[in-house]
């Protein structure tokens, strides 16, 4: 794609946001009956998920050569990670210290959302075994990224190390790579109707819940986006600078139609086909870095959830006027990180493992039947910080001499 139609693409995917919101909230019955065009756009994204991340990981893996480079690789990747969702964390945790938004507000005893209720079984130990798929199909099925990616990832280094006779096999993972990623094109190409569909017909569905975002639970809502923007703005932008050696800002407009994408489907793994083409083709990160970093990045970095589950989680407590004590937001701290570590790249996940973090302070968890009426819109926009994350991640491990140093 040219940059000329990448920039029209990007203008109509704002206008198409724009027209979306004015849409959704002046004629919503209209823009209920198109919902099905962003449903589309959003089943396209998802098509192509299954086979990108197979085939990217894949290529990744084997083209960085042998195993202690991978590993290197990968510590370091990991390392990135946990830091910069670490320090969204204590962002957030200082932030809802500061603003402290659950002062005042009048607790209006809601039920847990079923979603939730659901997976309050779900332990960490079960989260881990998850990572092993006992049916590689099924998983793919069932959209189950992780296991993905850790079969991916073995089967990667495996056909590395196995000569010649695994040759054609990397071949062919090779050609699948090329031809998704020409697939993702012509699926950008309808992103602007996409996004017009999908943001007016949320709009047209969650008019009501509106009130909410200025009134209750207002200042709620501008913690978790301060934090997100400090994190979007400061953070991550100086690491970009000094360790992806970009220049942010346009690196930012760059991933402009990824970073839209995320607002509007709340799905990393779902906009991680933008994302990638994005990152190796416009930003021209070395593609080794990309196909390796962003689909492990798209499920387990994700610093706007973590920032968001510590707000809500002392947001909750200041509700019920319980004071957390600095070990207990360490806990949170932990907590947060973990959680947003074991979140799906989906709409709400991390709303849902916010069960983990209350449990682990004893917080109550009715306490999430009321930060849910406004998750549709708290969710876009962290997974949108989530997304922007992934993708100087990828920058950065670029840069790192495991990239660098080998042939490209
Ligand atoms: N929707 C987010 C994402 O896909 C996860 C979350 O709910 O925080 O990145």
């Amino acid at each position: 794609m040219t940059n000329k139609t990448g920039n029209i693409i990007l203008i109509g995917m704002v206008a198409g946001a724009v027209l979306g919101v004015l849409g959704g909230y002046f004629a919503g019955s209209l823009f209920l009956s198109i919902k099905f065009l962003g449903t589309i756009f959003l089943n396209a994204l998802k098509m192509v998920v299954v086979p990108l991340i197979v085939a990217s990981m894949i290529v990744g893996v084997t083209s960085l050569g042998d195993i202690r480079k991978l590993g290197r690789t990968a510590g370091k990747t990991l390392l990135y990670y946990l830091a910069t969702t670490g320090f969204s964390v204590i962002v957030g945790i200082i932030l809802v210290n500061l603003v402290r938004p659950g002062e005042g507000v009048e607790y209006f005893g809601t039920a847990i959302p079923e979603l939730v209720a659901q997976s309050k079984e779900k332990t960490l130990v079960d989260v881990v075994i998850g990572l092993i798929p006992d049916n590689i199909v099924g998983a793919a099925a069932e959209g189950k990224i992780l296991p993905l990616i850790v079969f991916s990832l073995v089967f990667g280094a495996v056909l590395s190390a196995s000569g010649e006779k695994a040759r054609p096999v990397i071949a062919f993972f090779e050609g699948l790579n090329v031809a998704i990623m020409k697939l993702v094109i012509l699926i950008i190409y309808f992103a602007p109707v996409g996004v017009m569909a999908l943001i007016g017909a949320i709009v047209a569905e969650r008019r009501d819940t509106l009130d909410e975002l200025v009134t209750g639970l207002g200042w709620y809502a501008a913690t978790v986006i301060i934090g997100l923007l400090i994190h979007a703005v400061i953070t991550l932008p100086l690491l970009l600078r000094y360790l992806g050696k970009k220049r942010p800002f346009t690196y930012f407009v760059n991933m402009g139609q990824a970073l839209a994408t995320a607002f509007t489907t709340a799905s990393s793994s779902a906009t991680l086909p933008i994302t990638m083409e994005l990152v190796e083709e416009k930003n021209l990160v070395d593609s080794r870095a990309a196909s390796f970093v962003l689909p492990l990045g798209a499920t387990i970095n994700m610093d706007g959830t973590a920032l968001y589950e510590a707000v809500a989680a002392i947001f909750i407590a200041q509700i019920y006027g319980i004071d957390l004590t600095v070990g207990q937001q360490i806990i949170v701290f932990m907590t947060a990180t973990l959680a947003s570590i074991g979140a799906a790249g989906i709409p709400h996940a991390g709303t849902v493992m916010m069960v983990f973090v209350l449990q682990a302070v004893n917080l109550p968890l009715e306490g999430i039947g009321l930060i849910w009426a406004i998750d549709w819109f708290l969710d876009r926009c962290r997974t949108t910080v989530n997304v922007w994350g992934d993708s100087i991640g990828a920058a950065v491990i670029g840069e790192t001499a495991e990239i660098k140093g080998g042939p490209s």
